[in-house]
């Protein structure tokens, strides 16, 4: 039987172990925060969902909370006035084919641990670093690093090639919150971009405490949404996210009369640099430790794709174990594993990168053009199940011109 490790305890590592386990595989699992910390500690992120990442566990026989999460069933976008503070440009919102989800990864990752353990899986405290690993790659046939956003992945080295920035592109925030006004006909990611400012969108999920939305804002650095230094408390957090909705979507605070945070700990503010990494890392002793997930390829979340991404490169890289057998996991079979990921994740990191800049005229000719083609918006946003599917057209003008006037003859 072979032997592997895993480090992290987040959606990847879970989710891999989780799988690894369902085909007889003796699977030991590192994190450094016991089920009790996470589901007592801070938000972590707003983790929607779709459908492609959403069916990876349902294969699995993880998804839990698929009855009791509330759906997202569509995606509104929202392009605000630059001239004027609090004004429409234009807005549109699709269907998606199969609903989002969110669960609370408090609520998640918890459970997954208790699964992890319940069925055979080896679950250990510690906060890895390099001595552990050499630890870990002296014992087990296979170490895998899911530590997300954790220090310890620095050790792997940055990829310039392929890392588009070297600072943090948007100031984060998230306010957790009950008693919102729900979007109406369907349910939805209520995006709103606001030019010079960044963006704030809104959905609904499932936290400890039930039924919520989450409010994610994203502050272009320097901007003023890049401000949340100045809230110290919860209370003021909250405050602070009313009052820039006011300010900048006055439409989306009407929804926001009655609302609430889901707890004390419903709320975060943060900031990181989009980063890609090599994937394998070389220890002192000379044995090698295999990245994956966050630990590896992180975007921004102004897309909503990190969880996503997780799900599927947990999917990829089960099925390269599976297939591996009895042959050893290398270093050639590491970076072979890592590029069968990266060629779906390049994708994703192209889409969502280009969304930190400010758009190409062919871009926001695209997203006006969608408001009057109910075509052009659902294939929009359908996109965001699979991001492959906006190349070429969302990079390149004369294709997005040629999808503009395809779909207003198809209408
Ligand atoms: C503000 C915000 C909003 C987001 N919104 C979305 C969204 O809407 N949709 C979406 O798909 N994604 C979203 N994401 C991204 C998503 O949460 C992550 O991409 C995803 O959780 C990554 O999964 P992972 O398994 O790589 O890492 P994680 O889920 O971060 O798990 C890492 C694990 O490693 C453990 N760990 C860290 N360091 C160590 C160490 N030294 N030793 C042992 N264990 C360690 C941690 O405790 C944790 O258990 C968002 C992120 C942020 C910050």
């Amino acid at each position: 039987m072979r032997n592997i490790a895993i480090v992290g305890a987040g959606q990847s590592g879970l989710q891999l172990g989780l799988g690894l386990l369902a085909k007889g595989y003796a699977v030991t699992l590192v994190t450094n925060r016991s089920a009790d910390e996470v589901r007592g500690g801070r938000v972590m992120s707003s983790q929607c969902m779709f459908d492609a990442a959403l069916t990876t566990e349902r294969e699995l026989g993880i998804d839990f909370w698929r009855n009791d999460c509330p759906p997202v069933e569509g995606i509104g976008l929202n392009v605000c006035n630059p001239q004027v503070q609090g004004e429409s440009l234009f807005s549109w919102s699709a269907e998606l084919a199969k609903p989002a989800q969110s669960v609370d990864q408090r609520l998640k990752m918890p459970v997954w641990m208790e699964t992890f353990v319940e069925r055979g899986g080896e679950l250990l405290l510690e906060d890895v670093g390099i001595e552990a690993l050499e630890r870990l790659t002296a014992t087990f046939d296979l170490v895998l690093l899911a530590a997300g956003k954790g220090e310890v992945v620095k050790c792997f080295e940055r990829d310039a090639e392929r890392s588009a920035f070297a600072t943090p592109q948007r100031s984060l925030a998230l306010t957790y919150v009950h008693g919102m006004q729900p979007a109406e006909p369907y349910s939805r990611v209520a995006f709103n971009l606001i030019p010079g400012v960044g963006e704030y969108f809104v959905f609904p999920a499932l936290t400890l405490s039930g039924p919520c939305e989450i409010m994610v804002f994203e502050g272009i650095p320097g901007g003023p949404m890049d401000c949340w230094q100045a809230a110290t408390t919860p209370a003021q957090h909250l405050q602070m996210s009313l009052d820039i909705v006011s300010r900048y979507a006055p439409w989306e605070a009407e929804r926001c009369q009655h609302v609430e945070l889901t707890d004390e700990q419903g709320y975060l503010a943060g900031r990181f640099a989009p980063t890609i990494r090599k994937p394998v890392m070389t220890l002192p002793s000379g044995r090698q430790v295999f990245g994956m997930a966050d630990a590896l390829v992180v975007n921004d979340p102004i897309t909503g794709q990190g969880s996503n991404n997780a799900a599927k490169c947990s999917k990829v890289y089960l099925e390269a174990i599976l297939l591996r057998g009895q042959q050893p996991f290398d270093s050639a079979w590491m970076h072979d594993t890592f590029e069968l990921y990266w060629s779906y994740a390049r994708h994703v990191v192209a889409w969502t990168n280009s969304l930190l800049q400010p758009p190409e005229p062919h871009m926001l000719q695209l997203l006006a053009a969608a408001a009057s083609s109910p075509q052009l918006a659902s294939t929009i946003v359908n996109g965001f199940d699979d991001p492959r599917r906006f190349n070429p057209w969302w990079f390149d003008a004369s294709e997005s011109l040629a999808l503009i006037e395809a779909t207003a003859r198809a209408a």
